[in-house]
Order: C-alpha cells, then sequence, then structure tokens
C-alpha cells in the first residue's frame, strides 16, 4: 500500500503514478505518456499534455502539484550557472549547473539551511529550515535539464553537494536518485551520481545496503576528531573512527572509490602537520582526497590558502601513497556556489507553469 502523502508528481516514482493513476479509476499506462511529456518534451503544466483527455488534464492539474519551483534568479559565469528557486512556502534553495568540456553537471540541494553548520559553509548559517521534498529534489535537475536542451544540450552528472545535508533527509534524497536515474526520466547513471556527507555514520551503512553505485564522498576537513569537531559542530554526533569504518564498508560493498573532501582553510586545517596526520588516517585506504581551496563567504573572517601552501599538502599526501585531486579557481566554481546564492534577494520571479 502506498501512501501518496506529498502528491507531487515530481515525487512519484513511474510505478507510484501508475498505482496512483490505477487508484483513481484511471489506466495505468497513462504514467508513460505523463512522464514522456514532463521529463522528454519539458512541458510544465497537465493543460499542455494534449494526449490525455480534458477531464483527465483537470483531475491531474486538480490532485497533483507540479510545477513546485520557481526560477528566482539566474547567475551565469563561464563555467558555472547558478539557480535561485523559490518554493511553494517561499523558501529559496539554489542548484549550480557546472560545464566542464562536454559534461554538463548538476549540484543539486537537499535542505533549505543546513543543520551540520560548517565553520567555512553560508548554508549552515541559520541552521535547518527545512528538508526538500523528493519532488522539489527532481524538478532541480528537470528544470536545468529544460534550459539545456535548448542548447542542445543535457545533464549528465548529478553531485549532492548543495545546501544541506543529503544523509539527513535520505528517504527523499534516495527518491529522487531512483527517480532521476529512471530510463522515462532524466535517465542520468547512478554512477554519475555523486552523495557528499557530512557523516552520518548509520545512514552510510544503510545507503551501502540499497544496492545502488552512486558514489559517496566525506566532507572530512580535519585529521582527527576533535580538531574535526572545532570546525563542524555537527560531527559531535559520531565519531571519526565511526565514520570512516562505515566509508570503508561503503566501499567494499559498492565496489566504488571514496573520495575524502578536505576545505583548507588558511592557518587552520592546512599546516605540515595536519597533512601527516591526514595521511596517517587515511593509510591503506582505497580513497582520493579532494582539496578544496576555502573560497570566502561573505562575513567569514576565515582565508583562502594560497597555492604554494596547497601545492605543499598535496606533495605531503601523495609522497604518503594518498592519492589527492584539486583545482585552485577564481572562487565561482561548485563549492564557492554552496550556499552563497541563497542569500540574495529574490526579484523577477519566472513561473515554469506559465512556459509550457
Ligand atoms: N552537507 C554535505 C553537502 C553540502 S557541502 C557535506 O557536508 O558534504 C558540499 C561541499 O561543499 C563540502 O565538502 C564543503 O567542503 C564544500 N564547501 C562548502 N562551503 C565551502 C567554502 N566556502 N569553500 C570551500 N568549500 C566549501
Amino acid at each position: 500500500m502506498i501512501c501518496f502523502l506529498s502528491m507531487e508528481v515530481c515525487g512519484f516514482t513511474f510505478e507510484e503514478l501508475g498505482d496512483w493513476l490505477e487508484q483513481a479509476g484511471e489506466k495505468r499506462f497513462r504514467a508513460a505518456q505523463i512522464f514522456d511529456w514532463i521529463y522528454r518534451k519539458g512541458v510544465l503544466s497537465f493543460e499542455g499534455m494534449e494526449n490525455l483527455s480534458k477531464e483527465l488534464r483537470k483531475r491531474l492539474a486538480e490532485s497533483l502539484r507540479f510545477p513546485l519551483l520557481k526560477l528566482a534568479a539566474v547567475q551565469e559565469s563561464d563555467e558555472t550557472s547558478k539557480f535561485l528557486w523559490e518554493l511553494s512556502d517561499g523558501k529559496r534553495v539554489e542548484s549550480v549547473l557546472i560545464r566542464s568540456f562536454d559534461r554538463r553537471t548538476v549540484c543539486l540541494s537537499s535542505q533549505v539551511g543546513c543543520p551540520a553548520r560548517c565553520a567555512f559553509c553560508a548554508s549552515g548559517r541559520e541552521g535547518l529550515i527545512r528538508s526538500l521534498t523528493a519532488g522539489e529534489i527532481v524538478e532541480q535537475a528537470l528544470h536545468i535539464d529544460r534550459f539545456l536542451k535548448e542548447k542542445g544540450e543535457r545533464v549528465c552528472h548529478l553531485v549532492y553537494m548543495g545546501m544541506g545535508e543529503p544523509l539527513e533527509n535520505y528517504d527523499a534524497v534516495l527518491k529522487s536518485i531512483r527517480i532521476l536515474n529512471d530510463e522515462r526520466t532524466l535517465h542520468i547513471s547512478q554512477r554519475r551520481m555523486t552523495v557528499s556527507t557530512v557523516g552520518i555514520a548509520p545512514e552510510i551503512r544503510r545507503l551501502a545496503e540499497e544496492r545502488l553505485f552512486v558514489n559517496l564522498v566525506l566532507s572530512l576537513h580535519a585529521p582527527n576528531q576533535h580538531f574535526r569537531k572545532k570546525i563542524i559542530p555537527f560531527a559531535r554526533k559520531y565519531p571519526l573512527e565511526e565514520i570512516l569504518s562505515a566509508m570503508d564498508f561503503y566501499a567494499e560493498k559498492t565496489r566504488r572509490d571514496i573520495t575524502y573532501e578536505y576545505t583548507l582553510l588558511s592557518k587552520i586545517n592546512d599546516q605540515e602537520e595536519h597533512a601527516i596526520e591526514l595521511a596517517s588516517l587515511l593509510r591503506g585506504k582505497q580513497c582520493t582526497v579532494n582539496l578544496i581551496p576555502y573560497n570566502p563567504v561573505q562575513g567569514l573572517r576565515l582565508e583562502r590558502p594560497d597555492r604554494a601552501n596547497v601545492c605543499a599538502f598535496q606533495k605531503i599526501l601523495e609522497s604518503r601513497g594518498i592519492r589527492t585531486t584539486w583545482r585552485y579557481t577564481k572562487g565561482d566554481d561548485i563549492a564557492a556556489a554552496c550556499g552563497q546564492l541563497a542569500l540574495q534577494k529574490p526579484s523577477g520571479l519566472t513561473n515554469f507553469g506559465a512556459t509550457s
């Protein structure tokens, strides 16, 4: 028995929409037509779904919420476009489109605000406001895919690295993964999806058992628990050893490589001794450390390390057998985008519903 709590069409899996139609006395196969209109043809109102009867279109419009997001602002640079969305309750979240060669990656938000309250991140400064529904997560990818289609492009990678802690909104995030992976929707391979977490040990283990192939990233930011708690207040909840052992379990179960993200804060966690301790913490693990030089957030008195410091930190890790990646950007890349746009005031809302 399925509980249709949210009644958002983009929060339905294909099977759930079929069940909903059946319970409403309609034919199940209409689900394929509706998915086709939404995810392939990009139609954003039931009214525009011409092969459905007028009566069914009216019924769908009365019962199912769609679209859920209004575009409040877009900010474009060469490599990224940031989209600020207004939700039906007036709250705001952001998504980021990242262009890298022919790869189009969307960075999705999973919550409004964030419970982790990392010292360097704008998203969590007011704590958690609310979790997003599966439909609100799916629609971020859907609308950006529509935007790309006009240029003959499509979304091919997803990263759950926008606002929020995805594993604190486990069910909705998981459902959005399943929906967006479906061949009748955007059909994004699970191997091209990445979930980034602050580290919720039981949920990492739970995710490992889901028979998914998504990549998992742990935001580590410090080489020991004591220090980590200072940078990430949320880290108090789970001992670091418990989180790392859950990450190992994930790697073992899914055969996916693990990535650890380390945001480098000048003179705080970027010193030689931190790199040495980090290398010994991760010794023997099949993993990559992604070094992210801190991107300045207005109002925070933190500094970005200079290039030479990042190189020195990297060298220590590499010389101890730890694989690393990093990019020194001007500050407009994916991590820089986290939480920053959502602080702006909305202007000139675009209702996607009116554009079908
Ligand atoms: N809550 C999840 C996902 C959101 S944050 C998590 O903690 O992983 C995603 C990534 O953005 C984190 O790894 C963090 O390192 C990065 N990030 C956030 N703000 C940043 C900033 N100001 N500079 C550099 N990286 C930042």
